[in-house]
């Protein structure tokens, strides 16, 4: 069944992947953001490469209960995927109440508005951090949960959050995914992730340096016990975790009303790769040896992350495809193209958002055109 589907930060790094996905499976999208962390140039981007523009765009704030009402309402939302929200450990750890306020009242006033107007279906943005420095690897979602920062802690508390509403009403489904490490952009290499200021994570600081953005990567910690003593983490490419919420989407518009009300589920490829191995690959696909130094360990890493992702293939038929390599050719691709960008002085031009034909629309949706002119050229 093709459905009418809300991405709530469907402009940011995981959003546009999946909202492409999502339309490139036939589903028409609404997008909702508030453009704290992305662009509007690359939601004006995903018309291009999905090759259909029955996208619109809502500019707005997730915490606006009634703003979510009406946007369900008006545009007969079938189900919502919930990503809006802040992901930033180390912020989240200097500004614990920026995250409980931002993250929490965002996530109760998707689920009011969708109590609200009888919206059925939720797919919502968790994260592998709701498991900690778990002894079960790979980890199966029946392991014990623990989180250690409020940004881990606003994840398990909206999964709760979800889990009691689901209880209260008959017929709402949801599922909670809980992401591994996404990594990777688009093979087109229009939109990929912009982390602003310094990245924390690994592929965005490795791209960095290979950009020549930064001088070297510096490895936090070698005396792990992994295969060469550097951290382990189960890397998922971008596109394949997208594909991963349109089989999860599909699931709940189709599937019998004795569905368990809230599923958790692994997105994950059941694959470790330690620093060292993906530093190696990256260099191999830039095609030069990307300088680093080994220093101490990160305050609060685990030594290792590892999906069993066998229930997502269980429930909805979905395993990811792409390996590390075309991980760090995407992710490096998508690099190069903002480098070589920034460096002619060039910034993409905006397109033009045609608006629809509802003028009085205070909550602003365009749909967006892929208009005549190649906007990347
Ligand atoms: P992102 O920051 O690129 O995207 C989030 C989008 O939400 C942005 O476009 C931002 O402008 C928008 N947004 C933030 N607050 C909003 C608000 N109040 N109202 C409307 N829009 C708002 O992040 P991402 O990497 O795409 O992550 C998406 C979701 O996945 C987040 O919930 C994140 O916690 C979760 N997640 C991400 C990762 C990861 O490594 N990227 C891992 C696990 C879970
Ligand atoms: N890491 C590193 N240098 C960096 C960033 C990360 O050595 O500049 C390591 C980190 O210690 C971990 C792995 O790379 O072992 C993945 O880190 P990331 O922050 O990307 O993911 P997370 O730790 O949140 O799973």
């Amino acid at each position: 069944m093709k459905g009418r589907i809300l991405t709530t930060g469907g402009a940011g790094y995981i959003g546009s992947h999946t909202t492409v996905e999502l339309l490139k499976a036939g589903h028409s999208v609404v997008i909702l953001d508030n453009f704290e962390n992305s662009d509007r140039d690359r939601v004006a981007r995903i018309p291009l490469i999905a090759g259909t523009a029955d996208v619109r765009l809502v500019e707005g704030d997730v915490r606006d209960a009634q703003l979510m009402a009406d946007v369900l309402k008006r545009h007969k939302i079938d189900a919502v995927i919930h990503f809006a929200g802040k992901k930033a450990v180390a912020e989240s750890v200097a500004n614990p109440l920026l995250y409980y306020h931002d993250n929490i009242t965002g996530a109760v006033s998707v689920l009011s508005a969708m109590r609200e107007v009888g919206c059925k279906n939720l797919i919502f943005s968790s994260s592998a951090t709701v498991y900690g420095d778990t002894e079960m690897l790979p980890t199966r979602e029946t392991a014990a949960t623990s989180v250690s920062s409020p940004y881990g802690r606003t994840k398990l508390m909206i999964e709760e959050i979800i889990d009691d509403t689901a209880a209260s009403l008959a017929t709402f489904r949801a599922i909670s995914l809980r992401y591994f490490n996404p990594v990777g952009a688009h093979a087109s290499g229009f939109i990929g992730e912009c982390p602003r200021g310094v990245p924390n994570n690994l592929f965005p600081y490795i791209a960095q340096a290979a950009a020549g953005i930064r001088d070297y990567v510096q490895i936090h910690g070698s005396d792990y016990e992994t295969s060469d003593g550097t951290g382990s983490r189960d890397y998922i490419h971008v596109v394949d975790l997208a594909r991963g919420h349109v089989a999860a989407v599909e699931h709940l518009l189709s599937s019998s009303a004795d569905y368990a009300p809230h599923r958790k589920v692994n997105l994950g490829t059941g694959q470790g790769h330690t620093v060292l191995q993906v530093l190696h690959a990256f260099s191999k696909a830039c095609g030069f040896q990307i300088p680093y130094q080994i220093g101490p360990r990160r305050l609060g890493d685990v030594p290792a992350s590892l999906a069993d992702p066998s229930l997502s293939l269980a429930l909805f038929g979905w395993k990811p495809e792409l390996d590390l390599e075309e991980m760090c050719r995407d992710h490096w691709n998508f690099q190069k193209r903002e480098r070589d960008k920034s460096n002619i002085g060039m910034r993409i031009p905006p397109v033009t958002h045609k608006a629809t034909s509802d003028h009085t629309d205070p909550h602003r949706a365009h749909q967006l055109t892929s208009g005549s002119r190649n906007v990347l050229n």
